[in-house]
């Protein structure tokens, strides 16, 4: 080993709950370390290209996801970096939040140094020391050799659960059954679109878009997404095994990032079939843009201006936590005690074998209580989860997966973390009111 790092709370993944977890930490005063494999953070959100974050709201326009999220958009629009929430003209939710991804990097470096968190890039954790029920240490490689970061808790935020897979802790992947994974997507971006020219043409044809799509505002709110496209797309008949064409417009008024691509049957924890999908993804880019320059009207002068620098993960490992979210929760809108972050998205399935997305709304009044639970892992007694491998179903997943929701629960597993560090008690015996309290202060929305 070339150097050991002594922490409290240890975060691997520095994607958009691993930024969350780091902060809730730092902001409780004990020493944390944030672990990221790229050269900068943000996770799917930057290393992805994944745009715009959806939703901070229910459908029905309430605010349901606050705290350190929001306070990353505030300080994006501060910034210049974000016109905040506006509304989804896709029709698919309410509000959108378009931000610009490297202002959002350099922004939240800004806030993980004033919260005190240690940031480590270029790391990858390949190895965790794990003893009598307990994670020791975490394993880096880089290109100062082998680092040993030691700690008392340690939060999961690496996407694919790689820190309870390594620690030995049970995980799950993709749907029961065969085990399939939503499908990847690699994202890219156009520039040299006329908008104003897809924004008539939506108006003129709007049975060629989503049914939910708010023709009558058109003229009146920002153009934020479209979906539809259908006949071009049909008649087009692409390999791309997808029913209608899907992007979102911004930050530059003449650009959209593109959310078409589909790579289905492939693992995301297997080199080989990554690598397979990285190839897969780019290759549909090119068909996929060549396709909207010569068919979609607004796009006749545009043209690639960059592509994810990786393929976007949907669907990996997530962890066995002491409760799985499931479906009927999320849709019959279920309340729990032990809440830590709540969800207005609709469960969102990007069919892991077929064309379509699968969606079923929420009801009650429109969101869905996260349970601290969901967080907790079994066997590992200082593991937490957040984002996007916490405890769910496969169906659960397809909305607990958004950014907003990650964000929460992230900020949830950070301060969850200290307070098991500061108490010295296990991540199950967390005391959830003092949890909720120290939340709340933190201005999370838990009700
Ligand atoms: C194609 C696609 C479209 C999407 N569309 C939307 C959308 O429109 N709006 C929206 O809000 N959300 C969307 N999402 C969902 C959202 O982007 C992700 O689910 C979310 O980013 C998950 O956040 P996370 O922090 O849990 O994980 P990630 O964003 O995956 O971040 C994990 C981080 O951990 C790092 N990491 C992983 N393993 C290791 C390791 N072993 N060592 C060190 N670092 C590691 C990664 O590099 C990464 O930075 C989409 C996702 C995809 C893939």
């Amino acid at each position: 080993m070339n150097q050991t790092i002594e922490a409290d709370v240890v975060v691997v993944g520095g994607g958009p709950a691993g930024i969350n977890a780091a902060i809730a930490a730092g902001r409780q005063g004990v020493r944390t370390v944030l672990i990221e494999r790229h050269g900068f953070v943000g996770g799917m959100s930057t290393a992805a290209s994944v745009y715009p974050w959806m939703t901070f709201h229910t459908e029905q326009g309430e605010q349901v996801i606050q705290g350190i999220a929001q306070e990353i958009v505030d300080r994006l629009m501060q910034a210049g970096g974000s016109p905040g929430h506006l509304r989804d003209t896709v029709g698919f939710v309410h509000t959108v939040t378009p931000y610009h991804a490297d202002i959002f990097k350099v922004l939240v470096l800004d806030m993980l140094k004033e919260a005190g968190v240690q940031l480590l890039v270029h790391s990858f954790v390949d190895r965790v020391i794990a003893e009598d029920g307990r994670i020791r240490a975490v394993e880096i490689t880089g290109k100062s050799g082998r680092i040993a970061i030691r700690g008392s808790v340690f939060v999961d935020t690496s996407g694919d659960a790689d820190l309870a897979y390594l620690s030995g802790a049970p995980v799950f992947k993709g749907r029961d059954g065969d085990h399939r994974t939503q499908p990847m997507t690699m994202k890219f971006r156009m520039r040299g679109v006329d908008l104003g020219r897809v924004r008539r043409y939506m108006i003129e044809n709007p049975d060629n878009f989503y049914r939910k799509t708010p023709i009558a505002e058109l003229d009146k709110i920002p153009l934020t997404g479209v979906q539809g496209f259908y006949s071009q797309w049909k008649e087009a008949n692409l390999p791309i095994n997808r029913d209608q064409v899907l992007f979102f417009t911004g930050p530059a008024d003449d650009e959209v990032l593109v959310n078409c691509t589909r790579v289905q049957g492939l693992d995301a924890t297997n080199v080989l079939d990554l690598t397979q999908a990285e190839e897969e993804g780019r290759r549909q880019v090119l068909m996929m843009a060549e396709f909207m320059q010569k068919k979609l009207p607004g796009f006749e002068r545009a043209s690639i201006s960059s592509v994810g620098t990786q393929i976007g993960v949907r669907e990996s490992r997530r962890i066995d936590g002491l409760y799985h979210l499931t479906i009927e929760d999320v849709v019959e809108g279920r309340k729990f005690d032990d809440v830590i972050a709540r969800s207005g998205y609709p469960v969102d399935i990007h069919d892991p074998t077929g064309k379509g997305v699968k969606a079923a709304w929420i009801g009650g009044d429109g969101a869905y209580d996260i349970p601290y639970r969901c967080l907790v892992a079994k066997e590992i007694d200082n593991l937490l989860a957040a984002g996007r491998c916490i405890s769910t179903t496969h169906e659960a997943l397809a909305t607990t997966r958004l950014t907003p929701s990650c964000m929460a629960t992230g900020q949830a597993a950070g301060t969850a973390a200290a307070l098991a560090h500061k108490r010295s008690v296990r991540a199950a015996d967390v005391d959830v009111a003092e949890l909720q309290a120290e939340l709340l202060k933190e201005n999370a929305c838990l009700r």
